[in-house]
């Protein structure tokens, strides 16, 4: 007969499904089917813990932000931040669904061009570009954003050898009115250098300017601030025609878009706080509509979204390990989902949910990761229900950064899948192996044997 689960005796005032002191809902609610697909299920087929994304989700998020801005203004345009999530079959969706590609680096470029998207649907972000990216850049007709006035006259070098004009557009800094104020990539607006900038490319021979960027931060909780940031860019751009009667293609408002997970310290849950994509679009198009820009001149308006596109869609699955009390009586779950799997977990109080409840029963817990690290913490205090070894946990929304910023330690990182919209499992990224990583290796001869 199997050992009943014991768990020590503990006297509870029952308040299951009264509502706390900040009147929010006390109940653990369960997560036990992916779009339909049962949870305990994908877990004994692909083991644990593992990564599910779903198709439905991104598509349906992305639909919703088209939407949002669309209706708004007549000629909007999404870039998918590759950073954001650059596993090829999640790119193929955002593709699919009308999406350029934003990269910042080399390799995010050379994904989006096997993933098939043109030059000229590539922007090209980022402080580290080579002298390699920079030609083929010049070449495919890239969007480049230029990031400093050392790339500036790199690039003119480059474009002048090949004589080819490279397309160009000025990342700028900008301030909105939110703290931290991002200074450190482009160039600063209100110090007058980015308008300095902005003329030499104007009379640059080998370049073209295309457009002006601005990526202000991330997780910006402040509609307002893109309306700022909007006036001044279309201000800029009102200024560039008055001088040389030059019609910019377009203004990307970058990303930064919240998602809807909750900040570490915040007092109450992202999903309740967060603006939505209409909140993002009626400030950025407001602004555009009313502007100076007649209407013959209004330029591309692209946005350059990552987490708030793809954080919903992406679930990590795991298992409790153990439970333990810490020396002051405390408990503590120990499950096998890391900080090097989840990396957001610096920043969010991500969600760790059951995937069926067995009681009402909770208790303040510390979550840690299996790491042989003390910083290993998913949740430093959370209300949990009592799960036992083996029992399965879900992380929702942990679709953005962190199938990007993944750490292998100690551990390989675990297979990814994708449910589509068909409810079909797709293996999308394989479980990693050793083989794979002792191939990169080398051993010295005096050292073999
Ligand atoms: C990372 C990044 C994005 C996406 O940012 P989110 O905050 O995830 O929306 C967009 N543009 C640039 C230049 C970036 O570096």
């Amino acid at each position: 007969m199997k050992k009943l689960d014991y768990e020590r005796p503990i006297i509870n005032k029952v308040n299951a499904g009264m509502p706390d002191k900040f009147g929010m809902s006390t109940r653990v609610p369960v997560i036990s089917h992916i779009e339909g697909v049962a949870i305990t299920d994908i877990m004994k087929q692909f083991g644990s813990p593992i990564y599910v994304i779903s198709e439905p989700c991104i598509r349906e998020t992305f639909q919703q932000a088209q939407k949002a801005f669309l209706s708004r203004y007549p000629r909007v345009q999404f870039a998918w931040s590759y950073k954001t999530n650059y596993l090829n079959a999640v790119c193929k969706i955002f593709h699919s669904e009308g999406a350029w590609a934003e990269v910042v680096s080399g390799f995010e470029y050379t994904k989006a061009i096997e993933n098939g998207i043109p030059g000229n649907q590539i922007i090209f972000n980022g402080p580290d570009k080579s002298r390699e990216d920079l030609e083929r850049a010049i070449k495919d007709g890239a969007m480049i954003h230029l990031d400093s006035l050392d790339e500036f006259y790199y690039l003119g070098e480059l474009a002048h050898k090949l004589d080819k004009k490279a397309n160009v557009g000025l990342r700028i800094n900008l301030d909105a009115g939110i703290y931290p104020k991002w200074d450190r990539f482009g160039f600063n607006l209100e110090n007058g250098e980015a308008w300095n900038v902005l003329n030499r490319v104007m009379l640059h021979e080998y370049m073209v300017l295309l457009g002006l960027h601005t990526h202000m931060g991330t997780y910006i909780t402040s509609v307002n601030a893109y309306a700022v940031a909007t006036r001044k860019m279309a201000d800029l751009t009102n200024r560039l025609f008055r001088k040389y009667k030059y019609e910019l293609k377009y203004l990307d408002l970058g990303g930064g878009f919240a998602s809807k997970n909750t900040l570490k310290g915040a007092y109450l849950p992202g999903s309740d706080t967060c603006p939505s994509f209409d909140d993002y679009a009626e400030a950025i198009t407001s602004v555009l509509l009313d502007s100076e820009l007649p209407p013959e001149r209004l330029p591309l308006l692209i946005l350059e979204s990552g987490r708030a596109l793809v954080d919903d869609s992406g679930f990590m699955l795991g298992s409790v390990l153990a439970n333990k009390r810490l020396a002051d009586g405390r408990r503590a779950t120990v499950i096998d989902i890391g900080v090097n799997m989840l990396f957001t977990s610096f920043w969010y109080d991500h969600e760790v949910l059951p995937t069926q409840l067995k009681s009402e029963q909770t208790e303040n817990t510390t979550i840690y990761g299996p790491l042989c690290m003390n910083i290993d913490v998913i949740r430093e205090a959370v209300q949990f229900p009592l799960l036992q070894r083996g029992d399965a946990v879900v992380i929702p929304r942990i679709g953005a950064y962190n199938m990007t910023q993944w750490m292998q330690f100690i551990k390989l990182r675990p297979p990814v899948l994708l449910i589509d919209t068909d409810k079909q499992i797709h293996l999308i990224r394989k479980k990693e192996t050793n083989e794979q990583f002792n191939a990169m290796e080398n051993v010295p001869e005096h050292l073999k044997g």
